[in-house]
């Protein structure tokens, strides 16, 4: 058994005051108005242990990071089917590049990038008649009752979407969408709208560091290979344009977020997420990236 809380609590101490260094998200006034100080790290381990600092209780706007979850239950509902309408290769282009679609004929490459996450979102409207709805099941299922939709935040990535309906509208013009463009917007813009602390997502990841087994229930969310599969997927994608740079110093499979939210999981132990507002310009958590950084050089804790 590890004790984690002393080496979190270093980290914190080490990056309290590294702010400044980035950017907090202004593209909607309420991702705008929070602190840039929000400071959290949380780690739940596989078989149980909890440690956290800072503001791991606080939730905030998850955004992409919803984008795993969204790619388990498509995975589990519609299976390798979904290969046919979206790749599994880096993007090495801003998010929601309109070119990059366009060269690729309408098939995203890879289910992280804003594209990819809507033919992802079109599949589960094939199967759950509520979708939204069975998205926080999907995440209470994995042991995190803390999770809610913030419907100012829905609101204004409804009202912004612009570059999201012009993806959408160029698949569905593809013929690679099959529900009706504001239909999958609408699921798409509370999918980036979910609220989670840092403490509840550590937990709800534990799955992907489990082999797609939830480990307080025994519940299989996904298959194992599938757990893999998602596992490479964070690992190859799951920093926009810098997933390179974030396997590079961190090494280990994690999704970000522009509400400044990381998590990661090193398989088989645990998952970590932490929580800092300020962005780069690839739009990943600086401080976030930070003492991931200092987690996995301190523990020696990564993939390679
Ligand atoms: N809500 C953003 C958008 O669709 C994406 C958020 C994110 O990448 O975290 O434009």
């Amino acid at each position: 058994m590890k004790d984690y809380q002393s080496l979190l609590e270093e980290i914190y101490a080490q990056l309290k005051s590294s702010v400044g260094l980035g950017q907090v998200a202004d593209y909607i006034p309420a991702l705008a108005a929070v602190s840039p100080d929000k400071f959290a790290i949380a780690i739940e381990t596989v078989d149980g242990q909890q440690f956290q600092v800072g503001d791991a209780q606080e939730r905030f706007s998850i955004q992409s990071i919803s984008k795993v979850f969204n790619l388990t239950l498509g995975m589990k509902l519609s299976g390798d089917t979904l290969w046919q309408r979206v790749g599994v290769e880096p993007s090495g282009n801003p998010f929601n590049s309109l070119i990059q679609l366009e060269l690729n004929k309408g098939i995203p490459r890879n289910p992280f990038i804003n594209a990819g996450a809507l033919v992802i979102i079109d599949s589960l409207l094939d199967s759950l008649e509520q979708p939204n709805k069975e998205m926080l099941n999907f995440v209470r299922k994995l042991r995190c009752q803390d999770v809610f939709y913030d419907d100012l935040v829905a609101a204004s990535e409804r009202e912004t979407a612009f570059t999201n309906l012009a993806l959408a509208n160029y698949m569905k013009g593809q013929n690679n969408l099959r529900h009706a463009v504001q239909d999958v917007l609408e699921v798409y813009c509370y999918q980036c709208a979910i609220n989670m602390s840092c403490a509840g997502l550590a937990r709800s990841f534990l799955y992907l560091a489990n082999g797609g087994v939830v480990p307080a229930s025994g519940e299989v969310m996904v298959a194992s290979n599938q757990a893999k599969r998602i596992n490479a997927l964070m690992m190859t994608s799951g920093f926009y344009d810098e997933a390179g740079e974030f396997a590079y110093r961190v090494g280990l499979p994690g999704k970000s977020g522009v509400g400044g939210g990381i998590v990661a999981v090193v398989p088989g132990e645990l998952s970590i997420a932490v929580w800092s507002p300020e962005l780069n310009d690839h739009g990943n958590s600086v401080r976030g990236i930070m003492a991931l950084e200092e987690f996995t050089s301190l523990t020696g804790r990564s993939v390679f």
